[in-house]
């Protein structure tokens, strides 16, 4: 999966309400494929138990909890994504 489509999916995770806080740095994360658990460590980095992470040491579970930490990573990433759609939007018109 390239980055931007795992931060597209991701923003999508956060933005559903599908990353829940289950205890001290332990979220749920409800992904298409089944439901993981991500930790974030007290260096901030985050750990999730999907085999994406296992794999490649990201996944659009671990990316939705660091921008659900992170409200101004969170914010850029909402301006990328709706300026993406109102280019796709213009060349829909265009065609
Ligand atoms: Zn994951």
């Amino acid at each position: 999966m390239p980055l931007d489509r795992m931060i597209e999916k991701a923003y999508d995770l956060v933005e559903k309400r599908r990353v829940e806080l289950i205890g001290d740095g332990m979220y749920n994360v409800v992904g298409d494929h089944g439901t993981y658990t991500v930790a974030q460590k007290i260096d901030g980095t985050v750990d999730c138990n999907c085999p994406g992470f296992a794999r490649r040491g990201k996944c659009s579970h671990s990316l939705a909890v660091m921008m659900l930490n992170q409200p101004s990573l969170l914010k850029s990433v909402r301006r990328e994504i709706s300026r993406a759609s109102d280019r796709a939007e213009t060349e829909r018109a265009r065609m």
